[in-house]
C-alpha cells in the first residue's frame, strides 16, 4: 500500500542531548502508530506501539535490568568488586551484560550451551563471562547452576532475580507508565503486553490505572506450554513469577506462535518494523481488543527488533516465501 509523503519530522522523539553513560539512553522511546496491520478498525480506535528496540541493549529489559542494579548499587547489595550473576539466555542477560561494561561491573552469565551464537557474541562483546549449563535441562538447569556457584560463594554476587525482584516491574511504574501516559496525552484506553517475567504488564499498568482506573490493561501470553514466543512465559504451566499478580489485570489473550509470526512479517511488509515475535504476539492481542471499540486508544509494546532472531525459526519461517522475491543473476 502506498502512503502519502508524511508532514516534516515531528519533535524528535528523544531529546538531543549530551549523556555521560549509555544507561542514560534507557527509556524514552519513541510511540508508533500502527496503520496498514490495523486496517478496519473503526474511526474513532487507533492502536499504538511503544519501540523497545531503540534501547541501547536492544530491548524492554533495559529498563528493568538498570532498576534493578541501581537499587542494589544504592542499598549496598552490590558493592564495588563484586559480580553481578544471572541466569538467562534472553535479552535480560544482554541488558545486564552491557550495563555492566558501562558502569564498571563484572557479570557472569549461566546460560544452556545450545543458546545462538548471536547470543553468546552480544555477551561477550559486552565482557560478560559465560558459564555454560547443560542443554538437555533447558533453563532450569541454569537456574540450578547459578544457584549452585552463588551458593559456593556468596559475598562476591549480586543476583538481580528478575522473576522476583520488584525493581523489575517498579522500573516500568516509573518510565514506560509515564511515558506512555505523556505520549498520549493521556488518551490512552487500554495497554496491551506480553508477559515474561510480567515486569512490564505489572508496572506500567499500576502507573496507568492509578492516572485512571478505567484504563484496561491486558495480558498476551501464549497459548501452549511449548511454543515458538522466546520472552514470554505460559503461565498455568511455568514457576509462577513473584511479581506477577494475575488479579491485577483485566484480560489475557492466548496468541498461536503462528498468529505471532503473522504479525511479524505484515508489520516488515507493511509498515517497515521488523520486530521481534513477542511484539508479534503483543499486536495479535491488541488488534483483538481494537475490533471490539469503537472509540480508543490502544497501545503496546514491541520488546526488541526481529534482526535479534535471524538464526531462530522466525526466519526460517518465513525465509522460502521471502526468498522468492530474490533476483538470481548469477551463472
Ligand atoms: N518479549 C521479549 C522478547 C522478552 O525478552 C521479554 C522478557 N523476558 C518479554 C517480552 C516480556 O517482558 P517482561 O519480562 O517485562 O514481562
Amino acid at each position: 500500500m502506498l502512503t502519502a509523503i508524511p508532514k516534516p519530522a515531528p519533535p524528535a522523539a528523544r531529546e538531543l542531548a549530551k549523556v555521560d553513560t549509555v544507561t542514560e539512553l534507557i527509556g524514552n522511546t519513541p510511540l508508533v502508530e500502527i496503520r496498514s496491520v490495523a486496517r478496519g478498525l473503526s474511526p474513532g480506535v487507533r492502536v499504538l506501539a511503544k519501540l523497545e528496540g531503540f534501547n541501547p541493549g536492544g530491548s524492554v529489559k533495559d529498563r528493568a535490568a538498570l532498576r534493578m542494579i541501581r537499587e542494589a548499587v544504592r542499598t549496598g547489595q552490590l558493592r564495588p568488586g563484586q559480580t553481578i550473576i544471572e541466569s538467562t539466555s534472553g535479552n535480560t542477560g544482554i541488558a545486564i551484560a552491557m550495563i555492566g561494561a558501562a558502569l564498571g561491573y563484572p557479570v557472569r552469565l549461566v546460560l544452556p550451551s545450545n543458546v545462538s551464537e548471536e547470543r553468546k557474541g552480544i555477551i561477550r562483546f559486552f565482557g560478560g563471562d559465560i558459564v555454560y549449563s547443560n542443554p538437555m535441562e533447558g533453563s532450569d538447569g541454569a537456574i540450578r547452576l547459578c544457584r549452585e556457584i552463588v551458593g559456593e560463594e556468596p559475598g562476591i554476587y549480586f543476583k538481580p532475580d528478575q522473576y522476583f525482584n520488584p525493581m523489575n516491574s517498579q522500573a516500568h511504574y516509573e518510565t514506560t507508565g509515564p511515558e506512555i501516559h505523556r505520549q498520549t496525552g493521556g488518551s490512552v484506553t487500554h495497554f496491551v503486553a506480553g508477559i515474561g517475567t510480567g515486569g512490564t504488564v505489572m508496572g506500567t499498568g499500576r502507573f496507568l490505572k492509578e492516572r485512571d482506573p478505567r484504563i484496561r490493561v491486558i495480558a498476551a501470553e501464549p497459548d501452549a506450554a511449548l511454543h515458538g514466543l522466546e520472552g514470554l512465559k505460559h503461565m498455568a504451566s511455568s514457576i509462577v513469577p513473584g511479581i506477577y499478580h494475575e488479579e491485577d489485570l483485566d484480560l489475557k489473550i492466548p496468541v498461536s506462535t503462528e498468529d505471532a509470526y503473522e504479525m511479524v512479517y505484515r508489520l516488515s511488509q507493511e509498515e517497515g518494523l521488523l520486530v521481534g515475535q513477542s511484539s508479534g504476539a503483543a499486536l495479535d492481542a491488541a488488534l483483538q481488543i481494537a475490533r471490539q471499540l469503537t472509540h480508543g486508544t490502544v497501545v503496546t509494546v514491541f520488546p526488541d527488533f526481529g534482526s535479534r532472531y535471524m538464526t531462530t525459526n522466525l526466519w526460517t519461517t518465513w525465509k522460502e516465501k521471502l526468498d522468492v522475491g530474490n533476483l538470481d543473476f548469477s551463472i
